[in-house]
């Protein structure tokens, strides 16, 4: 196994594992963009993923690793410590970078125990992975839980390229230096080969950072460090468009038959988030409360359907966004609901990308207003999921990476209750012949800039730097 020239690396591994459908044709469990992305860069390279298992063990055992043999790719697992669990992953991963990274200081905890067990998960994933791989192999790894690992992997003797893809965005000089060991990470981010961000402002302040807080030197979009060349590049993740207009099976139409039917007459303004208060689901409520204050026109006649999917609900400041997001649903439907109209439906619950086409596709609004992301891909799959001759509106915070490409959509400002309301009111009146043209130019971007030239633009980019 040690002549395979590709391991991708994440935090989490993804279930790639196939199952056999009706008549024995096989399909595939409901595998997320990243993986579909990259399977065919797998396949062709005969690559491995290595990531956690999602299993925790005591403090008190060896941590085991091991390999699954699937059919796009082998998956090299390791399971983590309890107090990994917590130090690192809840710690700061999702304690102290999430909330950095997305520009929400109130919210970071910093903690030297989080810090030492950042760098030691590092130490551990670099030796699993180099008993897998050659030192001359490709490795393309994914996001702010493993900023480090090319500085640890070099030490180890790696001398193949690195790239690494940061999922989130990449905050500014002021709020990065808020992290005590902020050299420490850029300059371990100097270490691999290859940086990609989703958008130009997000490589703006990575070499901001870089210049600033480092003797690094940046050349347009290259960093000269320790006698070592990074290069960085936008590369904005897409996904796969086609995927969201297949033809629903009986069983998926039924359920959200179901929710259509309850609607009635009503025009369905969709929120579909993980239950993260990056998401600016309390303020995106509040401002379709406004909505129903400012134009009572609507009363009657639009529904909120907000799908909130269960996240980190062990760590604290989630279970207080979600019990503030309750409050904030029952005062608004309260307040404005009659016997045979609710304003707003608040589902605590995941659904299937079948049945989420089939949703979005009903919304005349897709209402995706993050106060801060790094891409989201929901504000793509809606585009994706319309009917091109009846298509609803997009709804979108300036404040997504996603608005950077999709200037057709409706920019709206998630932290200002008024305007929203404004724009929501806006985007509920465009009609037929406008909604057609914004939602054509927005397809042809979604459809041009996919999950799989994503991919082969990342590898292709690493691979140049060589
Ligand atoms: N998603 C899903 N089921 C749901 C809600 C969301 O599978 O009930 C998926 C959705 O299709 C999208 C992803 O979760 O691909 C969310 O990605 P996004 O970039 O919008 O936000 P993230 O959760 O990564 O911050």
């Amino acid at each position: 196994g040690i002549d395979r020239d590709l391991l991708v690396v994440s935090n989490r591994l993804p279930d790639f594992r196939h199952i056999e459908g009706d008549e024995g044709v096989e399909r595939k469990k409901n595998v997320g963009g990243l993986v579909s992305a990259l399977e065919p860069a797998l396949r062709a390279r005969g690559g491995m993923w290595l990531g956690w298992s999602g299993r925790t063990v005591p403090d008190t055992d060896t941590v085991e690793s091991g390999v699954i043999d699937d059919r796009t790719a082998q998956l090299a697992w390791f399971d983590y410590k309890e107090s990994w669990y917590r130090d690192y992953y809840s710690g700061f991963c999702n304690g102290t970078l999430w909330p950095l990274f997305h520009s929400f200081p109130s919210r970071v905890t910093l903690s030297d125990k989080g810090w030492d067990a950042y760098k030691e998960v590092h130490e551990v994933i670099a030796e699993v992975a180099s008993g897998h791989i050659g030192s001359r192999a490709m490795i393309w790894v994914h996001d702010y839980h493993l900023l480090m690992l090319a500085n640890v992997m070099r030490r180890r003797g790696h001398t193949g390229p690195m790239g690494h893809f940061l999922h989130i965005p990449f905050p500014s000089l002021d709020m990065f230096s808020m992290l005590p060991w902020a050299a420490q990470i850029l300059d371990a981010m100097l270490d691999f080969d290859l940086l990609g961000f989703h958008t130009p402002a997000h490589v703006a302040n990575f070499l901001s950072c870089a210049s600033s807080l480092l003797p690094a030197k940046v050349a347009d979009d290259v960093v000269s460090h320790r006698g070592r060349i990074t290069h960085v590049a936008a590369m904005p993740i897409g996904i796969l468009p086609d995927t969201f207009q297949e033809p629903p099976e009986p069983a998926i139409v039924e359920e959200i038959d179901g929710l259509m039917r309850a609607l009635g007459e009503s025009q369905l303004v969709l929120g579909v988030d993980r239950l993260d208060y990056t998401k600016g689901i309390p303020e995106r409520l509040i401002a379709f409360g406004r909505l129903l204050e400012m134009f009572p026109e609507w009363r009657g006649k639009v529904s909120l359907v907000q799908v909130s999917v269960p996240s980190r609900a062990d760590v604290p400041l989630y279970a207080e966004q979600r019990a503030s997001i309750e409050t904030i649903v029952g005062r608004i439907n309260g307040e404005f609901g009659e016997a045979a109209w609710v304003p707003i439906r608040y589902l605590y619950r995941s659904y299937s990308k079948a049945q989420l086409s089939q949703l979005y596709r009903a919304a005349r609004v897709g209402y995706v207003t993050p106060l801060r992301d790094g891409m989201n891909l929901v504000a793509k799959e809606y585009v994706a999921a319309q009917d091109p001759e009846n298509p609803g509106v997009l709804l979108l915070s300036q404040f997504a990476g996603a608005a950077v490409e999709m200037r057709d959509a409706i920019l709206t400002n998630p932290y200002h209750a008024d305007g929203m309301a404004r724009d929501l009111d806006r985007a509920l009146r465009v009609d037929l012949p406008e909604r057609k043209a914004r939602h054509g130019k927005l397809l042809a971007s979604v459809q041009r800039s996919n999950a799989v030239t994503w991919a082969e633009g990342f590898l292709d980019a690493l691979s140049a730097c060589r």
